[in-house]
């Protein structure tokens, strides 16, 4: 942060002074009592089975400058105490209150998927003209959004921020902190469904992102999926929509996977540019449109996004590509929900390789009742696209082999309870040539799969 002192900690908050100096300089926020950068304030958080105001000691021995409280404690000496009634909440009006002080434009990212592919693009577009502020690792809830927001600095132009929910009435809260002057939606999937239960409710609650929305804002909708295609133009704020289809402002034409990535015509208007991306598969075309679109409003034309687009490198465990022994893997073992597992299916399918095409798919955890039905669904997709072997991995996974099956796949279906069952069928399997996807949920750690494999 900032030129922040506790001062303004209990201007924003709302909160009373019990102890230390008003003047005190803050510089970072910590919810965790273990990690301080220097100069933070701490902010204890109430969760379901544990309140952090049991480490307020450690916070301070750990070097806090200042702390927030809900319960009447004794302050402690050697930080500033502020007394406030709900630590959440002042976190977030903290976060609110600073990003407000930084002033700069912010550019919302929300959706099912892709949510951190697409920021992490929208954010190399943007820097072809701007000094630009990101999210940091998956900070995108009501607890992380306003503890990411902190640390803009004074150099900051821009900032891309990205927006997760997982229940009614987050989106509201979120908007109300980014007060985002454009807003990204990916698409509408299936991802929380536990929660939100259908696929109109998710809609609805991610539109939410405009709630806060500066006026003459604009929403960039993905023009391809069935929901977001139906915004109206009288939803208040400017709609951009990028795809695929007809009705899309931002277009890909020529859609084409090669060995080194994924090729493109972007389209807009007269303007066409062939684009290069060095990341595989067809969403990551649309996220790189987003991306395109969203730079427009501040003046990157189509020609510098791609340019800043072409050296943008995915991230770790997110479809990356690299070899093991004498096969290569496509390491997408992050996280899993049903539209990426597809997206990732037509990865492998789109690749090309001396071997065989085996799919190691694990459970995708949190969809809800049903939950069955989605992996189901994917293995009829999965037919489509035939790998010659799938190895599920799982419960849930094996539902995967069934719909593959059904579908009436040649393909070979192997189903296995655990990773450590499956390892070793799996090291005789891989052979010189053959490209193996990993993809479930991240609490399946299949990562440790592909480990086990390279020893
Ligand atoms: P989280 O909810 O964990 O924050 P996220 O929305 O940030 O997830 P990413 O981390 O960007 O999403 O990507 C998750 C997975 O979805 C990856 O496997 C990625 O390759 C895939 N993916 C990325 N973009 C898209 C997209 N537009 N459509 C479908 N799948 C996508
Ligand atoms: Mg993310």
């Amino acid at each position: 942060m900032e030129q922040t002192t506790v001062k303004d900690l209990v201007r924003a908050s709302g909160g009373r002074l019990l102890a230390g100096d008003p003047d005190t300089v803050v510089k970072h926020v910590s919810i965790d009592s273990r990690v301080m950068k220097g100069q933070d304030l701490f902010v204890p958080l109430i969760g379901e089975r544990s309140d952090a105001h049991d480490y307020l000691g450690q916070a301070i021995e750990n070097g806090a400058a200042a702390v927030f409280s809900s319960r009447t404690m004794e302050s402690l000496p050697g930080a500033a105490w502020i007394q406030v009634e709900d630590t959440l909440k002042a976190l977030q009006d903290v976060g609110r209150d600073y990003r407000r002080r930084m002033g700069i434009p912010v550019v919302g990212v929300t959706g099912s998927v892709g949510k951190t592919t697409t920021r992490e693009m929208v954010a190399a577009a943007l820097s072809a003209g701007f000094r630009v502020f990101r999210t940091s690792k998956n900070f995108n809830s009501d607890i992380g959004l306003p503890v990411t927001m902190t640390e803009m600095g004074k150099e900051d132009e821009l900032a891309v921020l990205e927006m997760g929910m997982s229940n009614f009435g987050e989106m509201e809260v979120l908007s109300s902190l980014a007060e985002p002057s454009a807003a990204v939606i990916t698409n509408i999937g299936v991802a929380h469904m536990e929660q939100l239960k259908t696929r109109e409710n998710i809609f609805r609650e991610k539109l939410k992102i405009a709630s806060s929305m500066k006026a003459g804002g604009t929403l960039i909708l993905n023009g391809d999926d069935e929901f977001l295609k139906t915004v109206p133009a009288e939803c208040g704020f400017h709609r951009i929509f990028y795809g695929c289809g007809e009705n899309c402002d931002y277009r890909a034409e020529q859609v084409r996977i090669t060995s080194g990535g994924t090729e493109f015509v972007a389209v807009h208007g007269k303007d066409r540019v062939l684009t290069l991306l060095p990341v595989m598969g067809k969403h990551m075309v649309m996220n790189a449109l987003a991306a395109m679109a969203a730079a427009s409003l501040w003046g990157i034309s189509m020609e510098q996004a791609a340019k800043a687009l072409e050296s943008f490198e995915g991230f770790k465990n997110r479809q990356q590509i690299y070899g093991v022994g004498d096969f290569r893997v496509i390491d997408d073992t992050y996280n899993a929900s049903p539209d990426s597992m597809k997206a990732a299916l037509g990865v492998l399918d789109g690749m090309e390789t001396e071997g065989r095409k085996i799919a190691v798919l694990a459970n995708m955890l949190e969809l809800g009742e049903n939950s069955r039905q989605f992996h189901y669904e994917v293995g009829q997709f999965a037919a489509e696209h035939s790998p010659e072997l799938l190895i599920c991995i799982g419960e849930l996974a094996a539902e995967i082999g069934k719909g593959l099956l059904d579908a009436g796949a040649p393909t070979e279906v192997k189903a296995f309870a655990s990773r450590e069952e499956a390892l070793p069928y799996l090291r005789n399997e891989a052979r010189s040539g053959d490209l193996i996807l990993f993809k479930g949920s991240n609490s399946m750690r299949l990562g440790e799969l592909i480990e086990a494999l390279k020893g």
